[in-house]
């Protein structure tokens, strides 16, 4: 698995990355944001011919059409084999960086330095990389490892409290797929307030325990899934309109319906669902899924699944902290959980 170091100071760590890399050139992408707000802060470190490329900020550019883009302008700055790829950006710019940089010349070395809280705590660990298509999350892609992950959490000084949000949901599922007591330390009334490194550090251990045990999602990396079957429909289905949800903030609505699923179909107290509903409540309010949305959010869970039956594989809770994968779920059970989020009482 790849290095990752935490850094206090992302010009330093990235100086001594480089400085121990045997490199022709170095190729640095950045999205409009990144390049105006992350990459002032480590300007000053990079050789003299190394070439810049930017491409527009967002999940809509994450795209073939945008990859073709990167690797003309990889191509004109004549990078070889021994160019060094480095991504300055969240999670769209890591998987896509990651994937132009794997299929370049059959591929060349990348660094990723995430610049979001998702990316830090999810993106960074697990050596998945690709793009959208055709409507599809990640339809197109390969597993592939980093060099280093450099990650700095000064970074997220700039980053608009929307996206610190969608972060900290998967700060929330790392504790609820593997830890009680990191759930129970989280202060969700101040969530803004939390002290990150820390929570960084511990989420990032907690998916490369996982990652490490199962490195192609054969069977345990499922539990990262938590959430997300139904999450991920939630967010397609709102991809490109006017009540578009961050990944974060969809799967948080995904982890309450599949952690209704959890205390329907296994052990999952009564208790603790309304343990987990109230701290996803508190940091999320609710959203307005209408009665409407919803066959259309069914079939995306559904997507690939016209030749297996009616029933999906869901990653469900015995306990907070104990996750389990491959339980079977038919469309009326997911119906249901969603039809339980909409009749949650209003924040
Ligand atoms: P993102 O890369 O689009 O970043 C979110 C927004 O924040 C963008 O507008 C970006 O320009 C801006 N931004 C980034 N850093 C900033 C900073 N420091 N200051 C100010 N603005 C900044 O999205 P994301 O939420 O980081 O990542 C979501 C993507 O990550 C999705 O495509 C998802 O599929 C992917 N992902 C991948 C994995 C994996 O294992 N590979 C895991 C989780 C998520
Ligand atoms: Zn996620």
């Amino acid at each position: 698995m790849n290095a990752i170091i935490f850094s206090e100071n992302a010009s330093v760590d990235l100086t001594a990355v480089l400085g121990e890399l045997n490199y022709s050139s170095l190729f640095i992408l950045t999205d409009e944001n990144t390049k105006e707000y992350c990459l002032p802060l480590v300007e000053e470190v990079f050789p003299s011919n190394s070439t810049f490329f930017t491409i527009a900020p967002g999940e809509k550019h994450k795209t073939m059409a945008t990859c073709l883009q990167i690797w003309a302008a990889m191509t004109a700055a004549q990078l070889d084999r021994k160019a060094l790829f480095l991504n300055i950006g969240g999670g769209v710019l890591g998987d896509m960086g990651g994937f132009c940089a794997s299929l370049y010349k059959r591929g060349i070395r990348f660094i990723n330095m995430p610049t979001t809280l998702l990316s830090q705590v999810d993106a960074s660990v697990g050596g998945k990389l690709g793009v959208d298509f055709e409507g599809l999350k990640n339809h197109l892609g390969v597993f592939n490892e980093p060099e280093t992950v450099i990650v700095a959490s000064e970074f997220l000084k700039t980053l608009p409290e929307q996206e610190l949000r969608s972060g900290y949901a998967e700060i929330i599922k790392h504790g609820l797929i593997r830890d009680k007591t990191y759930f129970e330390s989280l202060d969700f009334e101040h969530w803004k307030d939390s002290f990150w490194t820390p929570l960084i550090h511990h989420s990032v251990e907690i998916k490369r325990a996982v990652v490490k045990e199962d490195p192609k999602e054969a069977g345990l990396r499922k539990i990262l899934n938590f959430g997300h079957t139904i999450g991920h429909a939630l967010e397609t289905y709102f991809l490109d309109g006017p009540r578009h949800l961050l990944h974060g903030e969809a799967i948080a609505i995904g982890m309450i319906c599949e952690a209704w699923l959890s205390h329907k179909k296994l052990n999952l107290s009564e208790t603790e669902l309304r343990q987990i509903q109230a701290a996803f409540l508190k940091v999320y309010g609710n959203v307005e899924i209408l009665d409407t949305d919803v066959p259309d959010v069914l079939d995306f869970c559904l997507q690939d699944k016209k030749n297996e039956g009616k029933e999906l594989m869901f990653s469900l809770l015995n306990s907070i902290g104990d996750c389990t994968y491959n339980i079977p779920v038919t469309r009326e059970e997911i119906q249901q959980a969603i039809q339980y989020y909409q009749n949650l009482p209003q924040t």
